[in-house]
């Protein structure tokens, strides 16, 4: 990288990371992928979480009683995109629509959502989008800590399995979760956080649906989304070299 865009990175607030093989901080464990691959013929249901691979990831949520979201909801809603995709997209919880169809983000913040990552160039199926619970929770409140505490495990292993190169957490719920703090979005977003011991760059945004609400603080999230494409493609450069 040359000494310009490393100055351009350093202005935004982009601090360096290291190289997808290597990003494993001193002393971290093992990565999960290098966990060994259970018997074709295993149980999902007696593999922990952490050594599912995506289909026997689906099938166990889709079956989970582990918290009581799960008497409310219609269908799980696992999660949707590409396993290849560099951006993970993280929000709270489905919804009515999401209840009914199964898949995040398909109500109106959700068509929000689909125009801002369009203007930066992915369609919905080139990137990964899940949420922090599974489970629409009643009349759409916002999920409790114990009930994201339940259903951690499979995002967590979601993350694992797709290793995105940027996490961009929108809204409240799905930041707090995913850095352990319990700071305001208004504290969090305009800078590049860390995820889990590999460290994945995290940016964390405005809801879609707070910007529908307030339409004036698209701008932050446009730039927040400019910050985390640049995140991700400083990883990807770093990758890249020797
Ligand atoms: N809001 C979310 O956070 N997730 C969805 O899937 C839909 C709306
Ligand atoms: Fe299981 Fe998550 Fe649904 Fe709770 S919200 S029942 S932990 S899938």
């Amino acid at each position: 990288m040359d000494a310009r865009r490393i100055a351009c990175l350093d202005a935004m607030g982009i601090p360096a990371w290291t190289r997808r093989l290597d990003r494993r901080l001193p002393g971290a464990p093992e990565p999960l992928q290098d966990v060994e691959a259970p018997e074709a013929e295993a149980d999902p249901a007696e593999i922990p979480i952490a050594a599912l691979d995506w289909s026997s990831l689906a099938e166990t949520v889709s079956g989970c009683l582990r918290c009581p979201l799960h008497a409310g909801r219609t269908r799980t809603v696992f999660g949707v995109g590409s396993h290849q995709a560099d951006w993970l997209i993280v929000g709270e919880a489905p919804g009515a629509e999401e209840d009914r169809r199964g898949e995040p983000f398909v109500g109106r913040a959700g068509r929000l959502l689909d125009g801002m990552l369009a203007a930066l160039g992915y369609a919905r199926n080139g990137v990964y989008i899940a949420n922090v619970v599974k489970c629409r929770p009643p009349e759409n409140r916002d999920p409790r800590p114990d009930e994201a505490q339940a259903c951690a495990p499979y995002l967590d292993r979601q993350i694992a399995l797709l290793e995105p190169r940027i996490i961009l957490a929108v809204g409240r719920v799905a930041a707090q979760r995913l850095l352990g703090t319990d700071s305001p979005v208004g504290r969090l977003r305009g800078r590049v956080h860390r995820y889990g011991a590999g460290g994945i760059p995290l940016v964390v945004t405005w809801h879609p649906a707070y910007l529908l609400r307030r339409p004036e603080a698209k701008a932050e999230a446009w730039r927040d989304l400019v910050l985390a494409a640049a995140a991700a493609r400083q990883g990807a450069t770093e990758a890249m070299s020797p």
